[in-house]
């Protein structure tokens, strides 16, 4: 049996060090601790976390240098633990590759929802498997085939909207800042067209959400971009679970790609 995930905690206030270890030990994490970012590039290369928490504003490094340096050479899950109002600095470590954030204050429930995407990912990640097919509530996603439903009833997209969706899907449960998206979606001459991204999230949410004004499925998340929720409040929502990995919580259900004859690799390539 494989064991228990192990965290890196990189956080200089001890008492938010404290909290985050307790939190961690109390859910079958493994923890070590660093309180410097010279000790976090030390302690990631030595033992090989299966993912990184990292605090932004530490005494010797910025948490910025420190994502950047990490993705030089691991594709370890790394989630940023911010201040609120910081949203640029969110923004620039996102884009530097973090996968995720948690603004100070938090709670753990929080916490541990971002760490099982996160670490979910990476494991997809690095088995070179890719979700085809996401359930979110009443939302079902199918990427290989092409096809949306809510509540099983179809739902007609254009190719953009498909597009820019299936995006959002590939990373379900993770934020993606706006430059993420419009590259991913248009390409990279379209890095900083964020009203692209306004105009065609308006009409998915038009087409997917019950109350457009008030989402349950695509999230905004202020002076960042947008997630995909795998945790809608919906009452419609029967969660078929039994999905992989222990879950409990998430409503969605990935179903790695096994394709038997080869192709799905092909056609949607991992993130
Ligand atoms: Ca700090």
């Amino acid at each position: 049996m494989k064991a228990d995930p192990l965290i890196l905690v990189v956080e200089d206030e001890v008492p938010m060090r404290r909290l985050l270890k307790a939190s961690l030990l109390s859910h079958s994490y493994r923890c070590i601790e660093a309180e410097l970012g010279t000790q976090a590039l030390e302690l990631v290369a030595t033992h090989n976390p299966d993912l990184v928490l990292l605090d932004l504003g530490l005494p010797d490094m910025d948490g910025l240098e420190i994502a950047a340096e990490l993705r030089t050479w691991t594709q370890v899950p790394i989630i940023i633990i911010s201040a609120r109002g910081k949203e640029d600095d969110k923004v620039r470590a996102l884009d530097a590759g973090a996968d995720d954030y948690v603004t100070k204050p938090f709670s753990s429930r929080e916490l541990l929802a971002r760490l099982r995407v996160a670490l979910r990912h990476g494991q997809m990640d690095s088995s070179g498997k890719t979700a085809v097919e996401l359930s979110v509530g009443a939302l079902q996603i199918d990427l290989e085939r092409r096809r949306v439903s809510i509540a099983g009833r179809d739902i007609r997209l254009t190719p953009i909207q498909f597009k820019l969706l299936s995006v959002l899907a590939k990373h379900a449960g993770k934020v993606l800042t706006h430059r993420q998206m419009l590259v991913e979606t248009w390409g990279q001459a379209y890095a900083s067209e964020s009203h692209y991204l306004r105009v065609y999230m308006a009409q998915l949410r038009n087409k997917l959400e019950e109350e457009p004004a008030r989402p349950q499925y695509l999230i905004t998340e202020h002076g960042v971009g947008y997630r995909l929720n795998t945790e809608p409040q919906t009452k419609l929502n029967s969660c078929s679970d039994g999905s992989s990995g222990g879950v409990p919580t998430s409503g969605i259900v990935t179903r790695n790609a096994a394709p038997p004859d080869g192709r799905l690799d092909a056609l949607i390539e991992p993130p």
